[in-house]
């Protein structure tokens, strides 16, 4: 073969590499794609609460207000807490909604800690990577209501998402037909 068709061939390649990536990339956003009429770009703003009462089971948590959350989401949330109270499941929120700034100052205070940002990145995610920041995760609390949830909530649109955070779980209407996605080992990859 000449070299320019070696060339056409390597362009037509790398081409195509680009396309597939971006459609899977568009496709992945999708899936946490907002409710209509309420931008991302807004709710990312939007604070949660700092703290909440303390958890009646397990004082060393909070039971947080679900203020923040995707519109959606605080249904679902809603729907999940009084299906756990029909079981006698006492499910306290020890964190839901962040805003890009609260998000960012746990990622400062990781860094002031571990001394550099690369080894932060590894514990505490930065604001545009955070589930939590997009209002459609929550931190649930303590370890048995945790389970109960990892055991129930998919019906609902809940599921876990990392094998090192038993108490995160992520909101997703499509968990409910297509089941929860496999477990990552952790959120900061
Ligand atoms: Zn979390």
């Amino acid at each position: 073969m000449t070299r320019l068709v070696v060339s056409v061939m390597v362009a037509l390649v790398l081409a195509l590499a680009v396309v597939t990536t971006l459609g899977a990339t568009s496709r992945l956003s999708l899936a946490h794609e907002k409710v209509a009429g309420q931008a991302e770009a807004v709710l990312v703003e939007v604070p949660g609460p700092e703290t909440g009462s303390p958890c009646p089971l397990d004082a060393r948590y909070v039971d947080e207000q679900p203020n923040g959350l995707r519109a959606d989401v605080l249904d679902a949330w809603h729907r999940l807490r009084e299906a756990a109270r029909n079981r006698q499941v006492p499910l306290c929120l020890n964190d839901g909604k962040r805003s890009i700034g609260q998000q960012q100052r746990e990622f400062d205070d990781a860094v002031r800690r571990f001394g550099a940002r690369e080894l932060a990145a590894k514990y505490v995610l930065p604001p545009e990577k955070s589930m939590h920041v997009k209002g459609i995760a929550v931190d649930v609390q303590p370890y048995a209501a945790a389970d109960w949830v990892e055991r129930n909530g998919r019906a609902l649109g809940w599921c876990r998402r990392y094998q090192n955070e038993k108490w995160h779980f992520e909101y997703d209407p499509g968990y409910v037909t297509a089941g929860c996605p496999p477990l990552l080992p952790s959120a900061t990859g």
